[in-house]
């Protein structure tokens, strides 16, 4: 039974258990046209990847209504109640809305234009996919505004998710941190915090809350005690905890015991092979030569990872377009692809986070995330997928609500003209994309 009364969430369980049944027959429509809404929208004849990872489901019916997935079918040949919208996407395929969860929106929001160029960059990532983003610290004065405009159907975006930026004093002469606290003295404001053991981590965790952040950014020049501290507030308070993956002196595997959720940038993962160092400002030139994606210390550090869950936000894509930078690009990228193809071979949870900004009109660097994840670090394009949906849903704290495509998710769905596992690089063939259920593109 497939049609029944609106919102009951009876629906949805019911329809579960016709999921993946072939040949259906009988009554299933027993309260057909019963309460039955225009609000409803019902994709018929696709194929469903759910962003699980499990085999896709070829001829099904998803039922999207009041903002949710409220039935998801397979085969189903009972005819449709004629009031209910109904759209035809046979030959086309069915992926949760994507999520890139590393990015930048208000790293310096007093730059003129800033509210314009970023209101279209946030529509060019909605129109490209992307339904939900993680930013990695900015000026979180600048979002709550941001956020209840997206509420309110004022602008076209990604649901944005932000944090707030925790580093060590040394830190706060980095110029964007400058331009994200203008007004406040370096390292006092609520979203960009300078802590030593001597500090009340527990007071600045509260602030970092009020910010309406939802994670915390651990970036540099932090000790492993003071992490452990952090990281055992944060979660107190329900917050995310996500930390480059080294934070100097702080290495990978203590970070990881510390408890944070999420590791950015897998080449910082270098450090776990070298000696202790508190230089930061060297976090991009780890010895790629000497330490190799094999070494013990390395399978140490990635089956703690997987063991404890920590996930892993490659960044991937930026290592590429950072190639040319030093003389270490190179091997840098090809040192990040091979820990990250480790790394998911090991069992840790890849996130697809991209760090670079979406243009105007341009397809969202997510796509292209995806598309280095299954070309140099060998994942399976399912596997790039849910990086890009599940994977980074859980790196946000969202995973019960978006990510995958199931009965009681909200209803934030791309329908793509082409085959996204036969390659990955389908994922630009966006014929549709639906936000809670709202059709904001359509063919
Ligand atoms: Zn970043």
């Amino acid at each position: 039974m497939i049609w029944g009364p609106r919102g009951g969430s009876a629906v949805g369980v019911l329809a579960v258990a016709v999921l993946g049944t072939a040949g259906l027959g009988g009554s299933l429509f027993g309260l057909a046209g019963a309460n039955v809404s225009q609000d409803r929208v019902v994709l018929v004849g696709g194929t469903l990847i759910d962003g699980r990872g499990g085999p896709p489901i070829e001829n099904a019916t998803i039922v999207m209504e009041e903002g949710r997935i409220s039935s998801i079918a397979a085969n189903l040949t009972e005819p449709f109640p004629e009031d209910v919208d109904v759209r035809s996407i046979a030959g086309k395929w069915i992926v949760p809305g994507l999520i890139d969860a590393h990015v930048h929106l208000a790293t310096n929001p007093a730059a003129p234009e800033w509210r314009r160029r970023t209101e279209a960059q946030l529509e060019a990532m909605v129109r490209g996919g992307v339904t939900s983003v993680r930013d990695m610290a900015g000026d979180a004065r600048a979002f709550p505004d941001l956020v209840d405009a997206l509420a309110r159907n004022e602008i076209m975006g990604p649901d944005v998710y932000y944090s707030a930026l925790f580093a060590g004093p040394d830190f706060f002469d980095d110029p964007r941190v400058k331009q994200a606290s203008i007004g406040v003295e370096p390292g006092d404001a609520h979203w960009a915090r300078a802590l030593t053991m001597e500090s009340a981590v527990d007071e600045a965790v509260r602030q970092a809350a009020a910010t309406g952040a939802t994670g915390l950014k651990v970036y540099a020049a932090v000790s492993a005690p003071l992490l452990a501290r952090i990281s055992a507030e944060a979660h107190r308070r329900g917050m995310k905890v996500w930390s480059h993956a080294t934070i100097f002196p702080a290495k990978p595997s203590e970070a990881v015991d510390a408890g944070v959720d999420v590791l950015s940038h897998a080449a910082y993962l270098v450090w776990e092979g070298s000696p202790r160092t508190d230089d930061f400002t060297r976090r991009a030139l780890g010895d790629f030569e000497g330490i190799p994606v094999d070494h013990p210390d390395m399978s140490a550090l990635l089956d703690q990872m997987a063991r404890l869950g920590t996930l892993l936000d490659a960044t991937l894509l930026l290592m590429d377009r950072l190639v040319d930078r030093d003389d270490a690009g190179p091997r840098r990228l090809e040192w990040s692809a091979d820990v990250v193809r480790a790394a998911n071979q090991r069992g840790v949870r890849i996130v697809a986070g991209t760090d670079l900004a979406t243009g105007s009109g341009r397809a969202p660097p997510v796509h292209g995330e995806m598309a280095i994840l299954v070309e140099r670090a060998g994942l399976s394009p399912m596997e790039a997928l849910v990086a890009a949906t599940r994977n980074a849903a859980a790196a946000i704290g969202i995973e019960s609500r978006v990510g995958t495509i199931e009965v009681g998710k909200e209803a934030d769905v791309l329908i793509l003209g082409r085959d996204p596992l036969a390659d990955i690089r389908n994922t630009l063939a966006i014929e549709q994309v639906f936000k809670r259920g709202v059709a904001l593109i359509e063919p």
